[in-house]
């Protein structure tokens, strides 16, 4: 049910003072509202970071779908405000509501976080104090909802252990029922005593029956269940479950067929422009790669794909629901999904006529890219490639099997094909990086104009996006350490100095970021104290460049007497424990050591032959 008299006081008090209003008052196309009277749980997910960033997002809208088709739950969404309308909430005492209903989100069952990006914790911090719940899960009382979290970033959920009750890894399509439903069946057989608590029993109670969530459910991690210990020197040295039946190691949630799962054919349009306005469709789970520094291809294992009949159809339907005039396919590799051509051809078939555009994120550099310029027909905008690296011996190093050939052919069939622009994505800081490698991707984004130019008289122009490498949780160079700040500022120094054809853009990413995200990423329990104490002084939107100030975050650290060097720059060694270690994921550990043993064999060869 709507709660209409917060909507009246929002819109009349609230929205007259604040920039795009209209983010801030659902009723799009599509929405899904339900009476609360007439289900029996609520929840709501919230995604941490501004609503034209979280609307983009293809998870949200799969989520959401999957849950209002339950009869019994009502599903709604929160985001991020922007920091106009935090400033209103906070001074006329309006607790951060759902679009839906305009209910607080203290008010829901379940308050469901995905996590996709590090950098936006200090918005998951805001969204739970401006929502009325209290910023740690031990002080929560039942009456309080179940804060859980999943996404990419789960994958080490340490920096955010305080602040979130429960955490799932794996495919959330079956774990967010589950969680969902365990949850309200134990509230309400507690509750059902009618017992009056006081507030430290009531505290009690919920941490019984979170022990009996974590015994029931091989995927739900409850970080307050465990307690981490240090060695003398700060060293972290593992995790012990507090309880007897709470599992050491948690399982990722996997669903086996995907081409079964219901894709949301009715996602829900915005009044308001987004950073993606397109229908989205998920073609294929999983990648059949194994790149060294790719997680993503590791926590979302095994490969699973969609039919093509299954992808045109749901397509076709979203169209009709939405109007929107551009489809992405989304996958971790779309090219090598293994009927491309059949499905470019049969996706053009169907929405050329209509007017609607097929849109390729990142493509894979194989044959199917020197045949998809020919494939694509008149939609030519930009390619988007991603080489990572730019020589044959590193990429071999880490385990990213294209060649340098395939790619300059790939752009020349597309240039001859009338398109003019690439995009290629690089990483720096790789382990074993030489100067010949940062030359090298300059020199690979020159090559590429110079090839545009010989196809159609002008240099083709070419954006190289430079990214910081952060070695990530559950990869083989988990065990590596990040570049330092000096590092990083000399390669892209050296970058910017080597570019000589100005179409060519060479673009590097912020180190300071690059080091926020590492505190975040490979943290253990301590980061969560320097982002807490970040986040109470001021720390907001660290998602926007406007608003970032990582200085928050070092001054925390140095205040709080945490130790960034060894969270950052310090290797571990294969004997040590990571402060993720008790989160499986499929292939395990052992496959991840051989890797990095392999890594360093092949690092060797390398430096010797330069
Ligand atoms: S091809 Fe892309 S998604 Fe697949 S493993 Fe390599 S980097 Fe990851």
């Amino acid at each position: 049910m709507l709660n209409q008299t917060l909507k009246d006081y929002v819109v009349s008090r609230v929205l007259p003072h604040v920039q795009s209003p209209a983010q801030y008052l659902g009723g799009e196309l599509n929405m899904v509202r339900k009476s609360h009277d007439e289900v029996t749980g609520r929840l709501c997910l919230a995604f941490p970071d501004t609503y034209t960033v979280g609307m983009s997002h293809h998870g949200l809208q799969v989520l959401y779908t999957l849950m209002n088709e339950r009869t019994t739950w009502a599903c709604e969404r929160a985001f991020t405000p922007l920091l106009d309308m935090e400033a209103q909430l906070r001074q006329q005492a309006v607790p951060l509501y759902s679009l839906e209903t305009f209910t607080p989100l203290v008010q829901f069952d379940v308050l469901g976080f995905t996590l996709q990006y590090e950098i936006s914790y200090s918005n998951l911090l805001t969204m739970l104090d401006l929502g009325g719940i209290a910023l740690h899960s031990i002080d929560r009382t039942l009456e309080q909802p179940l804060v859980i979290a999943g996404g990419p970033c789960a994958q080490n959920p340490e920096p955010l252990a305080p602040f979130v009750d429960v955490f799932v890894t794996g495919d959330g399509e079956p774990s967010l029922p589950r969680i969902c439903e365990t949850w309200l069946e134990l509230k309400r057989g507690a509750l059902s005593l009618g017992k009056t608590l006081s507030p430290a029993a009531a505290r009690e109670l919920r941490r019984e029956l979170l022990v009996e969530l974590a015994r029931r459910l091989p995927f739900a991690y409850v970080p307050s269940l465990y307690e981490a210990s240090y060695a003398d020197d700060g060293q972290f040295l593992g995790l012990e479950p507090l309880y007897v039946g709470v599992p050491e190691t948690i399982e990722p949630s996997v669903i086996d067929d995907l081409d079964a799962l219901p894709l949301p054919t009715r996602p829900i349009v915005p009044y308001v422009e987004c950073v993606h306005d397109r229908i989205s469709i998920e073609i294929m789970r999983g990648c059949p790669w194994q790149c060294r520094f790719c997680q993503s291809t590791v926590i979302k294992r095994p490969l699973r794909i969609r039919e093509v009949e299954t992808i045109v159809s749901a397509a076709l339907e979203t169209y009709r629901n939405t109007g929107f005039d551009e489809i992405s396919l989304l996958s971790l590799s779309t090219s090598d999904y293994p009927y491309f051509e059949q499905l470019i051809r049969r996706m053009q078939e169907v929405f050329q006529p209509l007017g609607v555009r097929i849109q390729l994120p990142s493509l894979r550099v194989n044959e199917q890219l020197r045949s998809m310029a020919a494939l694509m027909g008149e939609d030519r905008r930009g390619l988007t490639l991603a080489p990572e690296v730019a020589r044959d011996d590193m990429r071999e190093q880490i385990r990213k099997k294209i060649k340098n050939e395939d790619l300059y052919e790939g752009c020349r069939q597309s240039f001859r094909h009338g398109w003019k622009q690439v995009k290629l994505y690089f990483l720096c800081g790789l382990p074993g990086e030489r100067g010949v490698d940062l030359d090298g991707i300059v020199d690979m984004a020159e090559t590429i104009a110079r090839i545009g130019k010989e196809e159609n008289g002008q240099y083709a122009k070419v954006t190289a996006s430079v990214s910081n490498f952060v070695p990530k949780a559950h990869t083989p160079y988990q065990w590596n350490a990040i570049e330092t700040r000096e590092y990083f500022a000399e390669a892209h120094k050296r970058l910017w100095k080597r570019r000589l054809i100005k179409a060519v853009n060479i673009k590097c990413h912020e180190v300071e970021t690059t080091m926020l995200e590492g505190l975040l990423s490979r943290g253990d329990r301590r980061s969560a104290e320097i982002l807490e104490l970040a986040w109470r002084r001021g720390a907001r939107l660290d998602t926007w460049y406007e608003h970032i100030d990582t200085q928050r975050y070092w001054t925390a650290a140095a205040d709080l007497n945490i130790d960034l060097h060894t969270v950052l720059h310090k290797s571990y060694e294969l004997s040590d424990r990571l402060p993720w270690d008790h989160l499986n994921v499929r292939k395990g550990r052992t496959y991840l050591e051989k890797e990095q043993q392999r890594a360093v064999v092949q690092l060797a060869a390398m430096a010797e032959a330069v």
